[in-house]
C-alpha cells in the first residue's frame, strides 16, 4: 500500500518535473526482477533521450571532474552485480542509443558453483538470475562497455580485515584484469550508501582504481571530498516520470 501511494506520489509531481542540467549517472541491475523484454528498457531511454543525450561512461567522469557540459542535460549508465541480462538485452538497446556502460561485477558470483551461486541470488542480491559468463563480458569489453569491480563476493566493505579486503578489491580487480587482457580502473562498492563503507576500505578501493563509485546524496557530484561520483538509483522497468523526479534535481558540485 505504501508502494502504491509512493508510486502515485512520483508519477502525479513527476509528470510535471522536467531534467535538470549536469550529468546524471544512473544506477541499475536489471530491467525488471523478473524476466521482462528489452522493448521496456527501449521504450524509457527512447522517451527519455526526448529530454537528454546519452554520453559515454568514460566521457561523463572527465567533464564532471572537469566541470564541463554543465548547460546540457546529459545521462550515463551504470548496471552492478553482472546479471546475464546486461548482455542479452541492456547492452543491446545501449548500443542502440550510440551509448555505453559501466556493468560491475562480482569474479565470485561468475566462478562460484550452483551452491555458490544459491546463495549469493536468495541471500546477498535477493533476486533469481543467472550471472554473465567471462566470454560474454569479454565480448562486451570489446564492444566498448566498460567492466568495473563490485567486490569479489559482494561483500559490505564495513569492518573487514586487511586480508578480507585485499581479497575483496584487489584480488577481484586482478580476476577481472585477468580475463580481459586489460585493466580494471572503475570500482563501485555493494549497497552504495556511504555508511556501507568505512575509511579503511575507501582507502583501498582509492588506491587501486582510478574512478570509484557510490549510490548516496545523488544531488551532489561527490562524496568524501571530491573523490566518490554519485550515482542515481533508478530500474529499467520505472516509469518515465518516476526517472524524470529524481533527475528534476540540481546537481551540485559541494
Ligand atoms: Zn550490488
Amino acid at each position: 500500500m505504501r508502494n502504491l501511494i509512493r508510486n502515485i506520489l512520483l508519477f502525479t509531481t513527476g509528470q510535471f518535473k522536467s531534467v535538470a542540467n549536469g550529468i546524471h549517472i544512473l544506477n541499475s541491475h536489471y530491467i525488471g526482477r523478473n524476466d521482462l523484454s528489452k522493448e521496456i528498457f527501449y521504450d524509457l531511454l527512447k522517451e527519455l533521450n526526448k529530454q537528454v543525450d546519452f554520453i559515454n561512461i568514460e566521457d561523463a567522469v572527465i567533464a564532471i571532474k572537469e566541470k564541463t557540459h554543465q548547460n546540457q542535460k546529459l545521462v550515463t549508465f551504470t548496471f552492478d552485480d553482472g546479471f546475464e541480462e546486461c548482455f542479452t538485452k541492456i547492452a543491446p538497446v545501449l548500443s542502440d542509443f550510440n551509448t555505453n556502460a559501466a556493468f560491475f561485477i562480482n569474479p565470485g558470483f561468475i566462478d562460484g558453483d550452483e551452491n555458490y551461486r544459491k546463495n549469493f541470488t536468495e541471500n546477498i542480491v535477493h533476486v533469481n538470475k543467472h550471472p554473465m559468463t567471462w566470454k560474454m563480458i569479454q565480448e562486451l569489453h570489446q564492444q566498448g562497455f566498460v567492466i568495473g569491480n563490485h567486490t569479489f563476493d559482494h561483500v559490505r566493505l564495513v569492518g573487514l580485515t586487511e586480508d578480507q579486503l585485499q581479497n575483496q578489491i584487489v584480488i577481484s580487480k586482478n580476476r577481472i584484469e585477468e580475463q580481459l587482457q586489460s585493466s580494471c580502473e572503475y570500482f563501485a562498492w555493494t549497497y552504495g550508501r556511504n555508511s556501507d563503507i568505512d575509511k579503511n576500505a575507501l582507502n583501498h578501493c582509492l588506491n587501486s582504481h582510478k574512478y570509484v563509485f557510490g549510490g548516496d546524496n545523488y544531488t551532489k557530484y561527490f562524496s568524501f571530498n571530491d573523490a566518490i561520483f554519485n550515482r542515481r538509483h533508478i530500474e529499467g522497468d520505472w516509469s518515465l516520470n518516476h526517472v524524470k523526479y529524481f533527475l528534476s534535481k540540481t546537481k551540485k558540485y559541494q
